[in-house]
């Protein structure tokens, strides 16, 4: 394999073989024009090109994160999903400690073990509102969570 030239996209530059799933780690940082911060976290559930996760699966979460998190933090800016389906990304207003990021997907991923439902799974709310399953998503989690020690070994 060749040396790839420098992208442009952070993620694009990140060696996805050398990375030990899952894990949290801080992707990208930018200083806006407008002023303040953007801080983006790849948080990868399956460890890349050898598993991922269920389409279903990735949707709910995403549902589930995007409406749960935001109880817990006002920084939220965005969660959504990787399209390889190995994991999301987590986008926050200004700069976190790394702990506290952790915790915050901690207590957020408790609460979508705890969920009867997924919010917004209808077809007024989502666009594709069949595509959901509540009991594959929380099968998607719970190893996640399980590993919670090693979220911060990103590299082997
Ligand atoms: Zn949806």
């Amino acid at each position: 394999m060749t040396e790839n030239p420098r992208a442009r996209v952070e993620s694009f530059n990140l060696d996805h073989r050398a990375v030990v799933a899952p894990y949290v780690r801080l992707a990208d940082r930018k200083e806006l024009k407008s002023g303040g911060v953007v801080s983006k976290y790849d948080v990868r559930f399956t460890q890349p090109n050898v598993a991922h996760l269920d389409g279903e699966a990735v949707h709910s979460v995403e549902h589930m994160f995007a409406e749960f998190s935001r109880a817990h933090s006002d920084r939220i800016i965005d969660f959504s999903p990787m399209g390889c389906l190995t994991g999301f990304y987590l986008a926050l207003d200004g700069d976190l400690e790394i702990a506290e990021v952790e915790a915050l997907i901690e207590r957020t991923l408790h609460d979508v073990l705890e969920a009867a439902e997924v919010p917004a799974a209808n077809e007024v709310q989502c666009g594709w509102a069949a595509h959901h399953d509540l009991e594959k998503a929380k099968e998607a989690v719970r190893p996640f969570l399980a590993a919670r020690a090693e979220w911060s070994t990103v590299m082997a």
